[in-house]
């Protein structure tokens, strides 16, 4: 028994050719159809989820009588939401042999190597087990051209989107992408990959290691655990990123208006602006500038929706114009630095879809291209630890050609 989560399209037509043949089952096979030889054994099928499945019924469905369908599912979820079953998704049951065979076990694999199944004791009752696939990590290396965004660029580069994405917030706190993103610019990337004994890919871990050309000037941020075994990334001296703000609140933005005095777009007279604008979509996500507690979510006048969160030390920051807030941003709430706290729109007094983002340091407002919390150092035997790793990882990088994979120990 062999379940996997929405597998190819080649074994497909062949599941769906076994669930064709159960309602067969009752009566005597066919001389003519040789293929159900192999349903006249104790019986193990593998059943295909379809739009609007739940287990239980599943399991109905294939002729397995309620009562024991329902104490499998019941003893299946202690380990496994059934709800989580997607269309496509495969059951693997094996039945008794017999006339009227008895559900004995029921499979499913919820993540790549992770099995999980429900067994019938010889005294009738149901006991759960999962089975974790043994798994090799190994280290990639990746590298590219920017062309456009640094994003398309990375997941041309056969970077996996989700650790691209964490990445570009990550390098956020470093570079202003707006000035110092040129196409040309270069990265190469190392990252954790999983595989199971067969060498298929399981999934991937973290970012290990990333540096960058950025109109020739390198800069390299490193992913490290410390001895306390909470990870952080941190620059090439060992200083914390994860401190400072990041420089631009959202992706892909342009900034249309700088912090400083100009003339109002609105209201046509010279007076303060007390923010950046971003131009962006109607709709990009709003990233929390840093670890903070959220003041307020409404609606303020001129600025429309906004968000504001308080930080460390008693900066504030402040979100306009959105066109709505994300999902459980209300007063008291905390938020992690990258958490979306809402999307851009036009809501207020503005021209056309933007951010406009404040800083407000000691009651006053500041420049947020300027604004950053004071960071800290590894150091002692934490910054000789840093060090060693630095070394071992630009050893590894240095000889591992783009897309190249080697064997590392387990993480
Ligand atoms: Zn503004």
């Amino acid at each position: 028994m062999r379940p996997r989560r929405a597998r190819t399209a080649l074994i497909l037509p062949f599941l769906t050719l076994c669930l064709a043949h159960a309602p067969a089952r009752a009566t005597p096979p066919e001389p003519s159809a040789p293929a159900e030889a192999a349903d006249s054994s104790p019986a193990e099928r593998v059943l295909v989820v379809r739009r609007g499945d739940t287990l239980a019924g599943l399991l109905g469905s294939a002729g397995i009588d309620a009562a024991a369908a329902h104490a499998a599912v019941a003893a299946l979820a202690s380990l496994y939401r059934p709800s989580a079953l997607r269309p496509g998704d495969e059951v693997a049951i094996r039945l008794s042999a017999g006339e009227s065979p008895d559900l004995l076990e029921i499979e499913v694999e919820p993540q790549p190597g992770r099995t999980v199944r429900a067994l019938r004791q010889p005294d009738g009752t149901w006991r759960a087990a999962e089975t974790i696939a043994p798994r090799s990590r190994f280290l990639v290396r990746a590298e590219g051209t920017v062309d456009g965004g640094l994003f398309p660029a990375m997941t041309k580069a056969g970077i996996p989107p989700g650790l691209a994405l964490s990445l570009i917030r990550i390098l956020g706190h470093q570079v202003d992408f707006q000035r110092d993103l040129q196409p040309g610019d270069r990265f190469s990337i190392l990252f954790d990959r999983y595989r199971d004994s067969d060498g298929d890919i399981l999934g991937h871990g973290q970012v290990l290691q990333a540096t960058l050309t950025l109109s020739g000037r390198a800069l390299a941020v490193w992913r490290h655990k410390d001895r306390g075994g909470s990870a952080d990334w941190y620059d090439s001296d060992g200083r914390t990123l994860r401190r400072s703000f990041l420089r631009t609140p959202l992706d892909g933005a342009r900034v249309s208006s700088g912090f400083g005095m100009r003339s109002h777009p609105v209201l046509g007279f010279n007076r303060m602006h007390q923010g950046i604008d971003f131009a962006a979509p109607t709709g990009t996500p709003v990233y929390a500038a840093a670890d903070g507690i959220v003041v307020t979510a409404k609606r303020e006048g001129g600025y429309g929706l906004m968000v504001r969160l308080r930080h460390a030390g008693g900066t504030e920051t402040r979100y306009a114009h959105l066109s709505r807030f994300g999902r459980g941003i209300t007063t008291g709430r905390r938020v992690r630095q990258g958490d979306v706290i809402g999307a851009v729109g036009s809501t207020g007094m503005s021209t056309g879809p933007h951010l406009h983002y404040e800083v407000i340091a000691q009651g006053r407002a500041v420049n947020p291209s300027r604004h950053v919390q004071p960071a800290t150092r590894l150091a002692g035997a934490e910054l000789n630890a840093y060090r060693t790793r630095q070394r071992v990882l630009e050893r590894i990088a240095a000889n591992l050609r783009t897309q190249e994979e080697v064997a590392m120990a387990p993480d």
